[in-house]
């Protein structure tokens, strides 16, 4: 079976990461601009930061047989540093357009605060303007009030549902966010939050329709297998394949595919890497011989 995570932050992640996830049957990774664990004092390191989600990270993770995408945004976080989010501001168009963005996120609220709520406004507008999905964090404090407020300022500004991912769910949130139309995304962290024992029994309770598992895997405790885990765990407790296709692979496919930037033609033949190829005149390599590495990705699930 194959996967897709469609939420893990890659640059914090090693060559092993990689290796095993491949190995596990993710070929496609959405990677989502988020903050780096510390606040970022200059707009440059923003810059820096998106080129790199569109280049080295994108070519990094092909080296390894994983089709990259990424979502380019100012994070809730950060958005309360007023002066600095302005000049992020005017960086965002610059990388939205680029190849392999597949959304504008993840932005939403972190405390709803009135700094937060202005950049989530703004950037929604700019996710409009370029007919892009929206991937939205919800906040860990306050959830059900952030969620139901994220989902009322998106009403406001008309976007459509269907082009909106609502991430970090839990089972507190599910039901609204589903009546309401929403893609509904779950973060599987190890032995916290959703562990995966409760995503089977979110599925099992509302079914696979608009339902996403992902890892959010970052420079914290996470796990960058939580997607092949929770799905080998779905069919332990007796959850069809189809159900776990569409939750683990299809549906976070069909919603950041009407980006245009995400097709299943992208990984779906047989590839093959030479490790020694360059992006920027770097490779993956250190000192080893190189070889080429054929990945034969016929997807019959
Ligand atoms: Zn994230």
């Amino acid at each position: 079976m194959y996967f897709i995570d469609p939420h893990i932050h890659m640059v914090s992640r090693t060559t092993n990461d990689y290796q095993a996830m491949r190995a596990a049957g993710i070929v496609a990774v959405i990677e989502p601009a988020f903050w780096l664990g510390q606040a970022r004092t200059e707009a440059s390191s923003f810059k820096d930061y998106f080129s790199t989600l569109v280049g080295w990270e994108r070519f990094r993770a092909s080296q390894f047989g994983i089709k990259h995408y990424c979502t380019i945004g100012l994070n809730s976080k950060e958005a309360n540093n007023e002066a600095l989010a302005e000049k992020v501001m005017e960086l965002l168009p610059l990388f939205a357009a680029k190849e392999g963005v597949v959304a504008i996120g993840e932005i939403g609220y972190d405390d709803q605060t009135p700094a937060e709520d202005k950049y989530f406004r703004l950037q929604i507008e700019l996710a409009l303007k370029f007919h892009l999905p929206i991937m939205v964090h919800t906040p860990h404090r306050d959830k059900k009030n952030g969620t139901i407020r994220s989902m009322n300022v998106l009403k406001e500004h008309g976007v459509s549902p269907n082009m909106v991912v609502i991430d970090h769910n839990n089972e507190e949130t599910a039901k609204c966010v589903l009546d309401n139309g929403y893609w509904a995304a779950f973060t599987i962290y190890p032995n916290t939050k959703m562990g995966n024992e409760r995503m089977a029994d979110v599925v099992k309770q509302y079914g696979s329709e608009r339902i996403i598992v992902d890892s959010s895997a970052d420079w914290g405790v996470s796990d960058p297998l939580s997607v092949p885990k929770t799905a080998a765990l779905m069919l332990e407790k007796g959850i069809s394949r189809e159900d776990v296709h569409l939750t683990c692979y299809q549906n976070a496919l069909t919603a950041y595919s009407q980006s245009g930037q995400m097709n299943e033609s992208d990984w779906s033949n047989e590839m093959t890497i030479q490790q020694d190829s360059l992006f920027e005149g770097n490779s993956i390599l250190r000192g080893q011989e190189s070889q080429d590495i054929t990945f034969n990705n016929i997807i019959k699930n």
